[in-house]
């Protein structure tokens, strides 16, 4: 894989807003339900970085958690161990830009059985062409 997308800190932040560049590539994270508005209906969410598919549309559920939900990866993603405040999570990253995306839950609905929780600055939506 040859399609890596790598740019300086100071790149990242002059293209970004504020919280998008601290949610993405500070791994911070967004408010809850600071993001509820995703327009139902198919589609995919692609990566607010680079662009890359990272969830299918119909991979998300309501997990009243606050933050998008999705029951499986539907691009690159990597996966992480993250021991920051205190616990062990699983931290998501975009494979392509290695921007923070959120962590992943083994609490999600079946089959998977898990929940990518994600920040909603994260993403993009977009609708399949009709
Ligand atoms: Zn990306």
């Amino acid at each position: 894989m040859t399609d890596r997308v790598i740019k300086s800190d100071a790149e990242w932040r002059d293209e970004l807003d504020d919280e998008t560049y601290r949610v993405t590539r500070q791994a911070g994270t967004e408010r809850p339900f600071s993001h509820p508005g995703f327009p139902k209906g198919p589609g995919h969410y692609e990566c607010v970085c680079c662009g890359a598919r990272l969830f299918d549309g119909d991979a998300k559920f309501e997990s009243y958690c606050g933050w998008p939900s999705f029951s499986r990866p539907g691009g690159a993603i990597d996966e992480h161990r993250d021991a920051s405040h205190g616990m062990t999570r699983t931290e998501v990253r975009c494979h392509r830009c290695d921007a923070h995306l959120g962590h992943v839950f083994p609490d999600g609905p079946p089959p998977t059985g898990l929940r990518y929780c994600i920040n909603g600055v994260a993403l993009r939506f977009v609708p399949d062409a009709v």
